[in-house]
């Protein structure tokens, strides 16, 4: 089993309890899905298919709690090139017309009288907005498991209906970047506290523990490891005293720019960057105002500090 397939049958069995969020889960799911197809004036058919079981099952049960209607749940085998079963809620043709009135999803003198977005009443309420996002998650989303990359998505089939989805995001103060990829429109969260936010959100508590426990892992050893490259630049001590300056200034100049030190480091860097060969004392005299051999040394072990601060992780005050 995957992450994500674990987060959505997670997200199958959350509760559903309110007919406001279960009119809101039932819209996004008919929507993200593409599931409603124009059949003639005022006659449509409603097919609902996803990857888990768990999905049809779930929207099966709130399609007969919340309106009554008693679905038809099927299972498609695999094709040759992709041998997943995928599962499949037929609506009865006779009930469709009424449940996309019930869903205010019928619009006279739109595209085969369907509205692309739901009306602004069915997400009024938060539980309602999380209640969209879940469906959309579950119907066209993807996670990464945590311990390859972060990322979560939800390809949306049109442009519409992305800013939608990233509008109910916005109202939980999490950020969503969208994508264009393969004529979908992909929302996607790429920072490990959104994705975290984010699963609380759906209510897959079980599955943000999870995404918790791999990242604070991942950080230890992130940390672990720049503390080994730590005790690796001690080891090139090694090296003569005027190389090792020309690094520690080099390093300083990718990771902070020189210019962020104070003039007097300032100079003191170009100065022996422009002449790695050359002895304190005579740095010193190229110096404005001139400097002595002991104050070079200083400026030199202060900029070398600096250097081996930045490389492990310290932080560094100017
Ligand atoms: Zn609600």
């Amino acid at each position: 089993m995957s992450f994500a397939s674990d987060v959505r049958g997670e997200l199958a069995r959350t509760p559903m309890e309110d007919a406001c969020c279960a009119r809101s889960e039932l819209t996004a799911a008919l929507l993200c899905a593409n599931a409603i197809t124009w059949r003639g004036r005022k006659r449509y058919a409603v097919t609902l298919t996803a990857s888990e079981a768990s999905t049809v099952r779930r929207y099966f049960a709130m399609l007969k709690r919340f309106y009554g209607i008693i679905g038809q749940i099927r299972a498609l085998s695999g094709d040759t090139l992709n041998n997943q079963t995928r599962y499949q809620l037929v609506i009865p043709e006779e009930e469709a017309y009424g449940l996309l009135q019930a869903l205010e999803l019928l619009e006279e003198g739109a595209l085969f009288d369907l509205r692309t977005l739901p009306v602004d009443e069915t997400v009024r309420y938060s539980c309602c907005k999380k209640a969209f996002v879940r469906a959309a998650f579950t119907l066209c989303g993807a996670i990464s498991h945590p311990d390859r990359d972060y990322h979560i998505e939800i390809a949306a089939p049109n442009e519409a209906l992305a800013g939608f989805i990233v509008q109910q995001l916005n109202a939980f103060e999490i950020e969503a970047r969208v994508s264009l990829r393969k004529s979908k429109y992909v929302v996607y969260l790429k920072r490990a506290e959104d994705i975290s936010d984010m699963l609380s959100l759906l209510g897959a508590g079980k599955a943000m523990m999870a995404f918790e426990n791999v990242r604070v892992k991942k950080e230890v050893s992130n940390r672990v490891n720049r503390q080994l490259n730590c005790d690796n630049s001690n080891i090139n001590r090694s090296m003569n005293a005027a190389e090792a300056q020309i690094r520690d200034i080099r390093y300083i100049d990718a990771e902070l720019g020189l210019d962020k030190l104070p003039r007097t480091l300032r100079d003191m860097a170009y100065t022996r960057a422009n002449n790695p060969e050359m002895p304190l004392a005579e740095l010193g005299e190229l110096m404005d105002p001139p400097l002595g051999k002991s104050g070079v040394n200083a400026r030199l072990r202060r900029i070398s500090a600096i250097a081996e601060k930045l490389r492990c992780g310290d932080e560094v005050r100017l």
